[in-house]
């Protein structure tokens, strides 16, 4: 961090925030250019807010030079992490797919589905047992019943399951038997929910919020992190923009963008990042062409009739050939 002082600080001034700072821990070094003053400061300034300088008349401004996360910070863990569950992993190398439906109908859907995207390649399988919507009288998932269901289609399957945490009502029931915890977009920035999930030290997937930043992204990450949680999956599905033609802006050069700055794996959801069916193998494989680590992809086996996000779900046929094409995109890279 570097504190700008303005011309007119006097010795005095300027060694009462120096010893304030020195008491703080930091190591403290004066710059001096022709007709400016600076003092800078080394060590963990993660903690300390810029609003403390506000009260010293004397300091023109204050520049932080390192990010106000840490623990998901590149600079602090220069490895990529890698999430693994049940012998599947999602990370660095491990490119993986999360696929299922929007949310869990019944037994015979969730079975349908998860044995037709294991055959063709997923590695988890994802299905909401509770739903966010924006309507109170929409389907809202089956929830415990769901999430039953969902161990079935686990049992029957191997694939983890992944599913979204809406309350910490449920926190015992998802420690127990979820094996990643999805936040939605929603909830990115619920801290106290955030709070208590860090603390189960599960796997977590975040799901960047509608209106989010990156950085503001990557602190929801450090709330799970400095509460206990060490692997977590960011996602990418898409954010508000002026544009209407698409449900959401799905926002691909955040992918390069994160993954500079934190070792977590960055996965994309095509699926509400466009909203529409047809756009889910496009936008898949632009996401695999940018480096993503993974694809997280609404499967219906009935899209016309699925009771949340028919339209943007595609069918277990065109989710077969699309990983086909993921794979060709993905050699297309990797060879010389
Ligand atoms: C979902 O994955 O079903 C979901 C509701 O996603 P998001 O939180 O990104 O809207
Ligand atoms: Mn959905």
């Amino acid at each position: 961090m570097i504190i700008i002082l303005k011309p007119e600080a006097t010795p005095n001034e300027i060694d009462s925030l120096r010893t304030s700072m020195l008491e703080r821990g930091f190591v403290v070094q004066d710059i001096k250019g022709e007709s400016t003053h600076m003092l800078g400061l080394a060590g963990d300034t993660s903690g300390l807010s810029q609003e403390v300088f506000a009260r010293y008349e004397f300091v023109e401004s204050v520049m932080k030079v390192q990010e106000p996360y840490k623990l998901a910070s590149r600079r602090f863990k220069p490895d990529d992490t890698v999430i693994e569950v049940r012998g599947h992993k999602l990370g660095g190398d491990n490119f993986a797919v999360i696929a299922g439906p929007c949310s869990v109908e019944s037994e015979e859907q969730i079975l349908s589905i998860a044995k037709d995207v294991k055959l063709s390649g997923a590695g988890f399988l994802r299905g909401g047992a509770f739903k966010p919507r924006t309507s109170p009288y929409a389907f809202h998932g089956l929830g415990l019943d769901g999430l039953e269901l969902l161990k079935i289609a686990r049992l029957k399957t191997g694939l983890p399951i992944v599913t979204e945490l809406l309350s910490p009502h449920h926190l015992r029931e998802f420690a127990e038997d979820v094996d990643i915890i999805q936040i939605g977009a929603r909830n990115m920035q619920n801290f106290s929910l955030l709070t208590e999930v860090g603390k189960l030290g599960k796997p977590v997937l975040l799901k960047r919020g509608l209106s989010s930043t990156l950085d503001e992204l990557l602190m929801a990450a450090e709330y799970l992190m400095a509460n206990g949680s060490d692997q977590i999956i960011l996602c990418e599905r898409g954010i508000r923009t002026f544009e209407t033609a698409t449900r959401n802006t799905l926002d691909l050069s955040a992918i390069p963008v994160l993954q500079r700055k934190t070792h977590l794996p960055v996965i994309v959801d095509p699926s509400h990042g466009t909203g529409y069916w047809h756009l889910v193998e496009p936008l898949s494989l632009a996401a695999v062409a940018v480096g993503a680590n993974g694809l997280i992809i609404e499967v219906h086996n009935q899209p016309k009739c699925a009771l949340c996000d028919g339209q943007q779900s595609i069918t277990p046929e065109v989710f077969h050939s699309l990983m086909k094409k993921i794979d060709a995109v993905r050699t297309a890279l990797t060879s010389n």
